[in-house]
């Protein structure tokens, strides 16, 4: 049971009740001598840790080929001076593939991606964060 802050008796119910200057809990009939006041909204409590929680489910880590792979695939070949030809010999698959992955005009799929992983002993296909 709440007290009265004005007569100090027991209510069932108290009101923010502003009375000279100062704001009390009253009961009814005590705030009837102020002002009362409109229920102070409750300030909801910001679950930081649940946010987090929530950021974490909608994003996935998926493994996805790197969005500068013709950058690394180009640089690795050259570091290795290894021609098309001779590259395209070593994973057997044809040099036109090569060209167009070196110009960015194909995206490897992961099987492919693999194979010149394996070949220039670089890495194509990394985790990346992705909105789910
Ligand atoms: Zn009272």
């Amino acid at each position: 049971m709440p007290i009265c802050e004005m007569c100090g008796k027991e209510t069932a119910k108290v009101s923010r009740t502003k009375i000279e200057g100062g704001v009390i809990e009253a009961c009814s009939k005590c705030a009837s001598y102020g002002e009362v006041l409109p229920e102070p909204k409750k300030a909801r409590p910001i679950p930081s840790f649940s946010v987090r929680s929530v950021r974490v489910e909608t994003l996935a880590f998926e493994d996805a080929v790197v969005s500068d792979f013709s950058k690394r695939v180009k640089d690795a070949r050259e570091h290795r001076k290894m021609d098309f030809k001779t590259l395209a010999a070593k994973m057997n698959v044809k040099e036109q593939l090569l060209h167009r992955v070196e110009q960015g005009r194909l995206v490897p799929d992961f099987g492919f991606a693999r194979k010149i992983e394996r070949a220039l002993g670089i890495k194509l296909i990394e985790k990346v964060e992705e909105p789910l």
